[in-house]
């Protein structure tokens, strides 16, 4: 048993303070300098602490760095997904195993500063059981990002009435309480960014500067963010049921003035003319109807998952359970690893 292993099998070794969940897919090129700037501050900050990188199926070779950087850091944790679940499932696998009193969770690409955490950690002392991290500025983000960001952000509002933080991302300090609390929910596809505000704890909030990506290209194409802000709607608000609803209603008008106008051209004879707006008004409804459906499709598809109550997400690994039960389980996350000593040791 190498020295760290046996640090970590200690059983007099306690829980953390810390807890500091870092969700990681395909980060390479990002891990050594993350681990360059958060462990100076993670050390000066005179409490005991964790690191949990969830590694969220990632098919490069950040599983290989992690080991490598575990060697040197002896409170890196590897909790490894088995397949790519996305960012907030992996934010949720990380608050789920984390053990610290507190626990605060930031992107490995080093948008969010890690210097900024002593800040956070001193708002805490004023007894808040939440301290967001709010971006002052976005200008290091692309114009588009920006946009949709800021139409994600009001649409969310608008919809549900939570009291989300306007750009407060997943950078985020909370109690044990908390995630006490977060782990107990019952929901699948939960946005953590609308769900903590939600619980009502009380909170305050810390402003930095979001930086640029330190490192490689942003995880999350269009079609994620997508998904993302029809998980937050649908998550929050039957706001969109509602405006099926309406849509459906203002249809119905619709064709009844449609009916009154057919009626009377029918009885001064101009029957015929009508072609254009009738394929108008059936193209019109058809439209309505159809976008209802898949307002409805949202609901009864997340209403389908809850009920079959599939985990959001697979640990096929945990750095932590494989050293202090002295062994270590053949993953894949492994062996990329025994490949590189392989040719390390040729
Ligand atoms: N991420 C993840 N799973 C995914 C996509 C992203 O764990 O499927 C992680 C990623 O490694 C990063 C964080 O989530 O630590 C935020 O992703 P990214 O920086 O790409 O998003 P952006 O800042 O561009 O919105
Ligand atoms: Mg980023």
């Amino acid at each position: 048993m190498d020295p760290l292993d046996r640090a970590l099998s200690d059983p007099t070794l306690g829980r953390p303070e810390l807890s500091i969940v870092i969700p990681v897919f395909n980060e390479e090129d990002v891990l050594p300098l993350l681990a360059l700037r958060l462990r100076p501050v993670a050390d000066g900050l005179g409490r005991s602490y964790e690191v949990i990188a969830v590694d969220d199926g990632s098919n490069d070779q950040s599983p290989v760095v992690l080991q490598r950087l575990r060697r040197e850091w002896p409170q890196l944790r590897v909790v490894r997904l088995r397949a790519n679940a996305g960012h907030q499932a992996a934010i949720s696998a990380g608050l789920a195993c984390a053990r610290g009193d507190y626990v605060v969770t930031l992107d490995a690409d080093l948008q969010d500063p890690p210097e900024v955490l002593p800040e956070m950690l001193a708002a805490m002392r004023g007894g808040v059981d939440v301290v967001y991290g709010v971006r002052s500025d976005r200008s290091s983000d692309s114009a588009f990002k920006r946009l949709s960001a800021r139409a994600f952000y009001r649409l969310i509002r608008i919809l549900s009435g939570t009291h989300a933080q306007v750009d407060a991302g997943d950078y985020r300090l909370m109690s044990r309480a908390t995630v006490d609390a977060i782990n107990a929910l019952p929901e699948h596809h939960r946005v953590l960014r609308f769900v903590v505000p939600a619980l009502g704890f009380p909170s305050a909030s810390v402003a930095y500067h979001r930086d640029e990506r330190a490192a490689g290209r942003s995880k999350y194409p269009l079609s994620k963010m997508i998904r993302l802000s029809l998980d937050s709607v649908t998550g929050f608000s039957t706001a969109p049921l509602r405006a099926a609803t309406w849509l459906g209603l203002l249809g119905g008008v619709g064709a009844l003035a449609l009916l009154g106008y057919a009626l009377v051209a029918m009885a001064v004879g101009h029957t015929l003319p009508g072609w254009t707006s009738t394929v108008v008004a059936v193209a019109g409804v058809g439209a309505v109807q159809l976008l209802c459906l898949g307002i409805l499709g949202e609901y009864v598809g997340r209403m389908y998952a809850h009920l079959q109550a599939r985990p959001t997400y697979f640990v096929a690994y945990d750095s932590l359970a494989s050293t202090s039960t002295g062994q270590r389980s053949a993953t894949p996350a492994d062996e990329p690893l025994r490949a590189e000593s392989r040719r390390a040791s040729l």
